[in-house]
């Protein structure tokens, strides 16, 4: 008998990305599709179902060879895995779990998505080997996951791990699309980075790369204020400074709390590397208690895109294995 595989599918607003993935965590063929949100997104759960059946054909294997799907979708996640709203999908009290075991006739897990990351940084990894682990996704927008001896923690209904509302501007914030204003989101996101850069330019004249760069084109990246930073330029380093000092206290108040060994962090931004680590290390530092800073590494998460695929294939392993028959 061929050894058994898990099945990741990491559900996201524009792509839903899929993978096969053996029982140790190593990707054996991965895919994925456009997110078909027409008519509410009720067709989501079948085109993943097809496509599953589909990938198996092109690979000559059949069902039998799958444990089960464990699926990182948008949105808190309820116990019998529905999810409760996810607004970019057009979701509202939205049976995943038992639509997709339906289409599949396989059992399925269903987890948040930022949760599933977080898990697949902890097994395969920046977190490989820690039980204790913070994780925040650093994109469009700032996702958290956090991890408590081997278990990830979901409150009391299911919005645990939202470590882009803690509020980092108390006062005078910016919106943010919780409903809040001045969320960590707000200020340590790729769209927060980015207008706080404007925000400098328009408040002083000093001459900058990213000026010269935002009166050409009218527009600024988070890429471009690291870019700048990178090469010296003393508004960028400013506009980082700030970022890190929000992000670093967020990180310090939730470590204290917590007492990780490891915090991860991954998503666009974490591209910028040592230029956003070595600022946010030092920061950190400041507001963590000293015990708790020595027992926490500050790492970048090293499975880029495939961090989901990844989480959801533990959560299979982990959920579903005595639910189907391993033989
Ligand atoms: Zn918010």
């Amino acid at each position: 008998m061929d050894a058994k595989w898990l099945v990741g599918v990491d559900l996201g607003g524009t792509t839903i990305k899929m993978a096969f993935i053996s029982l140790n965590g190593d990707i054996i063929y991965s895919w994925e599709i456009d997110t078909d949100k027409r008519e509410s997104g009720r067709y989501i759960p079948t085109r993943i179902a097809s496509t599953i059946d589909q990938k198996l054909n092109e690979l000559n294997q059949t069902k039998n060879r799958l444990i089960g799907i464990g699926i990182g979708a948008p949105g808190p996640v309820n116990v019998d895995g529905s999810i409760e709203v996810a607004v970019n999908l057009g979701w509202r009290k939205f049976p995943l779990q038992a639509i997709l075991e339906r289409e599949t006739s396989l059992p399925v897990a269903v987890e948040n998505d930022a949760n599933i990351a977080a898990i697949g940084e902890m097994w395969k990894g920046a977190g490989k080997g820690a039980k204790n682990l913070i994780c925040v996704t650093l994109g469009t927008g700032v996702g958290g996951g956090i991890i408590v001896n081997g278990e990830i923690v979901h409150g009391v209904n299911g919005a645990g791990g939202e470590i882009g509302h803690i509020t980092s501007v108390p006062r005078n914030g910016s919106p943010c699309n919780c409903g809040k204003s001045g969320c960590l989101e707000t200020v340590a996101s790729a769209t927060g980075i980015s207008r706080l850069a404007l925000e400098k330019l328009a408040s002083t004249n000093d001459i900058s790369k990213i000026r010269d760069y935002y009166e050409k084109h009218q527009t600024i990246s988070a890429k471009l204020v690291f870019d700048a930073a990178n090469e010296g330029d003393e508004l960028a380093k400013r506009v980082i400074q700030q970022v890190v000092y929000h992000l670093g206290l967020a990180l310090a108040n939730l470590a204290n709390g917590l007492n990780p060994e490891k915090i991860v962090i991954g998503g666009g931004v974490s591209k910028a590397g040592d230029t956003l680590l070595g600022p946010l290390k030092e920061e950190f530092v400041l507001y963590t208690f000293p015990r708790v800073a020595q027992g926490a590494e500050i790492v970048i998460a090293t499975l880029g895109n495939n961090a989901g695929v990844i989480g959801g294939a533990w959560l299979a392993k982990e959920r579903l294995i005595n639910k189907s028959e391993v033989k």
